[in-house]
């Protein structure tokens, strides 16, 4: 995510903002430039003046949207099909953090130029979910064509904690959850029968039964013989968990890494030992043709802001090894991305 500039006095906006932490102006996220603006002040001859989104009253959203567009909603907001009931104040609450996660999705979804399409107009188009899980109901954070499901707990830090020591996790965020989720609904938009080849020669046989595959990985004792091929532990469950853990990672990188370039960040160390992790000057991820670049990039960025957080006894914000095997995993996805884009 890279920083952004506020419109009246050119002071940094960060993404979440509805007023400068400057000069006060009430600001709005102009989607469509990738620009922050004031609203009803922007004026082009494409859209007219943009006004806020209405989820902006309930403190959720800060995106524009045009006066002419169908809907008073937002891009973001308007793939939104269940969300909480607002009288219910503590639902509300994790709804909100939900769609901070949610905003920040979607606008690198965007900045990946992906299709976003909403349910509600079109059949193969994606949509979301917040709901709570009652005692008489299953219901699961996942995806199922093209609606991602979020339990509203998941917004609980207390519950996610508790859930990521059960699950041996070494990181679970809402950010990460929709990340994974996104990538099992674009699995779907970017394979047929002329690439999916080249994808179960990376990421196993798809067509192995999903359910089967699931009973017997957490029947499993743990094991470590995971580690050469796999991001997580979880990834080597099945195909599409391998693909939706890849390709979450793939984000992660991409984000922070854009991040790190609207820093301008550079890493120089002197002392021999770190040399490693020489980077000139951090790459605008989205521009960079060579995932090795963006690769290398990042190895810099994680190793040396792990060390930071250390530095403040907090845990790793990058807590993985990436072996060679989940590289070419990651090259295949940034490459088959730009040969769409
Ligand atoms: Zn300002
Ligand atoms: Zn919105
Ligand atoms: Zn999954």
């Amino acid at each position: 995510m890279k920083i952004f500039k506020c419109p009246n006095c050119s002071s940094p906006a960060f993404f979440e903002n509805t007023t400068c932490q400057y000069c006060n102006t009430a600001l709005g996220y102009n989607h469509y430039l990738d620009i922050f603006e004031i609203p009803e002040n922007f004026h082009d001859n494409t859209r007219g003046h943009l006004k806020l989104c209405s989820n902006h009253q309930w403190g959720v959203c800060n995106w524009l949207v045009t006066h002419n567009e169908s809907s008073e909603f937002c891009l973001a907001c308007s793939l939104n099909r269940v969300v909480p009931n607002r009288s219910d104040i503590g639902n509300f609450e994790k709804w909100q953090k939900l769609e901070i996660a949610k905003h920040r999705l979607i606008y690198q979804l965007l900045k990946l130029k992906l299709p976003i399409k909403s349910k509600s107009l079109y059949e193969e188009g994606m949509a979301f979910d917040f709901l709570s899980n009652n005692k008489d109901e299953n219901i699961y954070t996942g995806h199922a064509d093209g609606v991602v499901t979020i339990l509203l707990t998941e917004a609980d830090s207390v519950h996610r904690e508790q859930l990521r020591k059960q699950m041996n996790e070494p990181y679970r965020t809402l950010l990460g959850h929709f990340r994974h989720e996104i990538g099992h609904y674009y699995w779907t938009l970017l394979f047929n029968d002329s690439n999916i080849e080249g994808y179960r020669k990376l990421f196993g046989d798809e067509r192995v039964d999903y359910g089967e595959a699931l009973k017997d990985y957490y029947k499993k004792p743990d094991s470590n013989n995971w580690k050469n091929n796999y991001i997580t532990k979880y990834a080597s469950s099945h195909s599409w968990e391998d693909w939706a853990e890849t390709w979450a990672h793939y984000l992660h990188l991409m984000d922070t890494l854009e991040t790190a370039h609207s820093l301008g960040m550079e890493f120089s160390p002197e002392e021999q030992h770190i040399q490693k992790l020489v980077v000139d000057k951090c790459p605008n991820p989205y521009s960079t043709k060579n995932f090795q670049d963006i690769f290398n990039a990042s190895v810099a960025l994680t190793c040396s802001v792990n060390s930071l957080n250390r530095s403040m006894g907090l845990p790793d914000i990058y807590p993985f090894v990436v072996p060679d095997k989940v590289v070419e995993k990651l090259t295949f996805i940034h490459n088959l991305l730009q040969s769409k884009s």
